[in-house]
């Protein structure tokens, strides 16, 4: 049986097996035992009948191992139930004196260079059993609500997107590619005889996919070789991409803010035991840190007000407003200037969301100039019809936008934007064949699980994260 079966009705007097990772071994007496189905361990009590002298010298933090016993209401506290041991048996030994994860506390960058063990502690386990909740919440929703999930390629041909950023796709001996006269080398001799590329992005696929299933959305790995060292970035993470036929930028925002309630919601409703560990930890931690760097709220509280209040909605142009009024402005703590048209920086996001509203925001309306090729321009010719959703301690979980759906206007963006049109015309099409308002976003699930799970670092959501210089396990 599983622990987490045992614990949530326990079968008492009845003989129960179950197989795990000890934990702990005290007093030569109770040995708790892990398994993974839930936060909580189950403890064993053992004695000479059930574990002889040989054995026992053979359990440690790490082995595992199967009981065999009787279950029986505990007289101990901090448990309401114990398996009484008649036979236990050791299956994998683990030498205490070369195992890394022991009962103390390890910091995670530790545990990040032992990212094939760290599973074995509490803190991470919890955090991928919530990222299996999230990502099923997703399905979940999307499944309810009549959309189609679609299976975007990984390869891709199109450069469309971050050209700059994309890993190539090649099997040519890179020692010696084949070349062309003026030396540069010659893909069309390569496998898919073209540059390809890993995906940036699932969106331009499932927008010819939303053409005709009308509600459809992607959940994939996507790869950005962008050498951005940060605490929210990955080269590989997965991204969630609803695409809809129809909607305009207001059906857009209300369907993001509806799909993180629910995620949210979900967590809460079916990983509270996970949720209730991950805010003690992150309680805990807080007292070590200077008081402006602290949490404003506990975890499950913040991610209950989130789920239970409206998300702001400003445009660009107000929040340029609202960041060239502030104090924060005015007593030059920015670092990096203001002025309508700039690249939003984190600090700006930042400051909106956690000092300003004191909740999510949805940005829409950004400066063309600054925003893809396929989002749909505004009357004022200046704008595009985008949103980006910021949230307090990570800023953009979410981007997305109504696309550009009328033909002549998306040739010219692509012109604009140095995109050959023969490499689009499969989606340029799209507007030539029965084209029609549409919008969609881009979900980064790393960071709603950083969100879900309040973790701060975007390598301790994904259980081996692939960032520069590392691609380790
Ligand atoms: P950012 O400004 O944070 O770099 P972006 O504007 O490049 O993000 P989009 O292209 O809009 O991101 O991608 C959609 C979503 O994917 C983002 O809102 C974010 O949640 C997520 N995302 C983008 N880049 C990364 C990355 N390198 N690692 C993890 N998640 C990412
Ligand atoms: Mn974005």
């Amino acid at each position: 049986m599983t622990i987490k079966a045992i614990l949530s009705s326990p079968a008492y007097n009845t003989q129960t097996t179950i197989q795990g990772w000890v934990r702990t071994f005290r007093n030569e007496q109770f040995i708790a035992v892990n398994d993974g189905s839930c936060i909580s361990n189950l403890q064993i009590v053992v004695d000479a009948n059930s574990l002889n002298e040989l054995d026992s010298k053979r359990v440690h933090t790490g082995t595992s191992i199967r009981v065999t016993g009787v279950l029986k209401p505990s007289l101990g506290k901090g448990q309401v139930v114990e398996l009484i041991a008649e036979k236990v048996e050791i299956l994998g030994e683990c030498n205490p004196n070369e195992f890394p994860i022991q009962m103390k506390k390890h910091s995670l960058d530790f545990l990040r260079e032992k990212a094939h063990l760290r599973f074995r502690t509490s803190t991470f386990s919890a955090i991928f059993r919530l990222r299996h909740l999230l990502s099923f919440a997703i399905h979940d929703y999307f499944h309810k609500n009549g959309f189609v999930n679609i299976h975007s390629p990984i390869i891709t041909g199109s450069d469309a997107e971050g050209a700059g950023e994309m890993f190539t796709v090649s099997n040519f001996d890179l020692e010696n590619p084949p070349r062309n006269e003026d030396g540069s080398i010659n893909y069309q001799e390569d496998f898919f005889g073209k540059h390809a590329h890993l995906t940036v992005s699932g969106q331009l696929e499932a927008e010819l996919a939303a053409l005709a299933l009308g509600k459809v959305y992607t959940f994939g790995p996507t790869f950005r070789a962008e050498n951005s060292n940060t605490s929210r970035h990955l080269a590989e993470f997965w991204m969630i991409e609803p695409e809809v036929a129809f909607n305009d930028l207001n059906d857009n925002m209300d369907l993001a803010e509806d799909f993180l309630k629910h995620c949210i919601r979900f967590a809460l409703e079916n990983g509270r035991e996970d949720l209730e560990f991950l805010q003690e930890r992150e309680a805990t931690e807080d007292k070590q840190k200077p008081i402006e760097e602290r949490q404003t709220a506990p975890l499950i509280e913040r991610l209950e007000f989130v789920a239970n209040n409206t998300f702001e909605r400003i445009t660009y142009t107000e929040a340029i407003d609202i960041l060239l009024n502030s104090n924060h402005y005015k007593k030059k703590k920015f670092k990096y200037p203001i002025e309508w048209g700039i690249d939003l920086q984190s600090e700006h996001e930042r400051y909106l969301v956690e000092k300003h509203f004191k909740k999510p925001v949805i940005l829409t309306n950004y400066p063309a100039a600054i925003k893809a090729f396929y989002m749909r321009t505004n009357d004022d010719q200046k704008t595009v019809a985008a949103m980006d959703i910021l949230v307090p301690g990570i800023g953009e979980i979410i981007g997305g936008s109504q696309r550009e759906e009328r033909y002549d206007r998306l040739l010219e963006k692509c012109g604009q934007f140095n995109i050959p049109e023969e490499s689009m015309w499969w989606y340029l099409e799209t507007r030539k064949f029965g084209t029609c308002q549409h919008a969609g976003f881009g979900l980064g699930f790393e960071r709603l699980v950083m969100y879900v799970t309040g973790m701060t670092n975007i390598r301790d959501v994904i259980p081996f994260p692939r960032t520069p210089k590392n691609a380790e396990f």
